[in-house]
């Protein structure tokens, strides 16, 4: 063997290869109450139609890159922020990488965070104890399969729901803080028996503990039309305020928060109640 040949195959025992499809430098959106680095991965086995990165649910050739180079790439815009939080796509598609990027993220005293779909329960089983915050989507009530495989574009509603469940029960456990998701669809999964059934869904799964020991929150995100994959979402109207706060109320939950344009990134429910709500719908 030549020393070529020697070295290409150390390299490929010793280099990741890892997908990056885009990176964030600096993000005030993503990491509650830390300034982070966003790193965007490619594909997803969910094709919802209200998706804002469906550009990057597929993975290409260009998105492979090779770690360490990638984060020396980083390097420079990491000394600017306190955490890393990989987001998608579906980022469980990527266990080692979370992994290896967990453990750089802990030698370099930075917050490291994911998001997930709640699709892969035993990567996130796998990931517990080395990340600090997890935001899972819920993307509609529990109790209705057809409604689900609506929302994520794929008739696989009633085993996203049985694998996010799963999800769930483990992060609720487990020593992470998890941020509960769920984007408000008008006239799709804002009803209130979907709220009502989300919340006691959540709360049997072990939210309600986790949430009085503040390492829980649920969040209702605003539809953002304008930025979403399918037509047929591009044509529908965002929530209004009122409509959250009241979507908010139906859940039943402790630490339930607001994230809407105009309103702000996590604004906590019980704050805007004490507001006049209709003066603040400003869309
Ligand atoms: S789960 Fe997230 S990344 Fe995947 S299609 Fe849905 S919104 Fe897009």
């Amino acid at each position: 063997m030549s020393f070529k040949d020697f070295e290409l195959k150390i390299n490929s025992v010793f280099l990741m290869r890892i997908m990056v499809a885009g990176v964030a430098e600096l993000s005030f959106m993503d990491y509650p109450g830390s300034p982070a680095l966003v790193i965007f991965v490619p594909g997803c086995p969910f094709q919802c139609p209200m998706c804002q990165n469906w550009r990057i649910l597929e993975a290409k050739p260009e998105h492979e890159k090779e770690f360490d180079e990638f984060l020396s790439k980083i390097r420079v815009a990491l000394g600017a922020v306190d955490a890393v939080k990989v987001s998608g796509g579906e980022p469980t598609l990527y266990p080692e990488f979370l992994l290896k990027l967990s453990e750089f993220c802990r030698d370099h005293g930075l917050l490291f965070g994911f998001d997930t779909n709640g699709y892969f329960p035993d990567v996130v089983k796998r990931l517990l104890g080395q990340v600090d915050l997890v935001s899972v989507d819920v993307k509609a009530a529990f109790n209705d399969p057809a409604l689900y495989s609506r929302v994520i574009g794929v008739e696989m509603g009633e085993e996203a729901i049985s694998r996010l469940r799963e999800t769930l029960k483990a992060l609720f456990s487990g020593n992470v803080y998890v941020d509960v998701r769920t984007t408000l669809i008008p006239t799709v999964n804002d009803k209130e028996e979907h709220m009502k059934n989300i919340g006691e869904n959540l709360a049997r799964l072990g939210y309600v503990g986790k949430a009085l020991k503040e390492e829980a929150s649920y969040t209702l995100q605003e539809l953002e039309p304008n930025l979403a994959w399918k037509d047929e979402v591009r044509r529908m109207r965002r929530p209004t305020l009122e409509e959250m706060v009241k979507a908010g109320e139906s859940v039943g939950l402790p630490r339930v928060y607001i994230r809407k344009a105009n309103v702000g990134f996590m604004v906590r429910l019980d704050d805007l109640k004490r507001q006049e709500v209709r003066k603040l719908d400003l869309i």
